[in-house]
């Protein structure tokens, strides 16, 4: 289904060198049971550089955040920022992957949601500098 708006998280994992996506898309599927991935896109570090990595089919209906599966894009960063702030870097190239999406699927900066506005979660974590991404991305 088409989506509407999108959702930001963190996968309240910790970050490193190597690529996380595959480790992230194999517990989805092999123990959460999911068809692939719950996010559709998520930014990590790779290497030396943080990057923009295309999770689940966009078409798909996520498995990201209860309610709102079929319409909200997940967007994630690999991290735990309820434990620690999130790397400059990160939230730079984070902000350039979300608004490539915003332009995309022609969502604009008021559809873009944390988490914890829907579920019971403090989702993408309470260090999260939500006030400052929102005007990164031109709320
Ligand atoms: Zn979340």
């Amino acid at each position: 289904m088409r989506k509407t708006h999108i959702i930001i998280h963190h996968t309240d994992g910790d970050d490193g060198p190597a690529a996380n996506i595959a480790s992230i898309r194999h517990w989805h599927k092999d123990h959460l049971n999911y068809a692939d991935i719950g996010y559709h896109a998520v930014c990590e570090l790779v290497g030396e550089e943080y990057e923009i990595i295309i999770g689940r089919d966009w078409d798909w209906d996520g498995a990201h955040t209860l309610g709102h599966n079929q319409t909200g894009f997940g967007f994630s960063f690999v991290g735990r920022f309820t434990d620690y702030e999130i790397p400059e870097a990160q939230l730079v190239r984070g902000v350039m992957g979300v608004r490539m999406i915003m332009k995309t699927l022609g969502i604009p900066p008021s559809a873009v949601f944390p988490h914890r506005q829907f579920n019971s979660t403090d989702c993408p974590g309470k260090l999260f500098p939500w006030d400052r991404f929102v005007k990164m991305i031109g709320g």
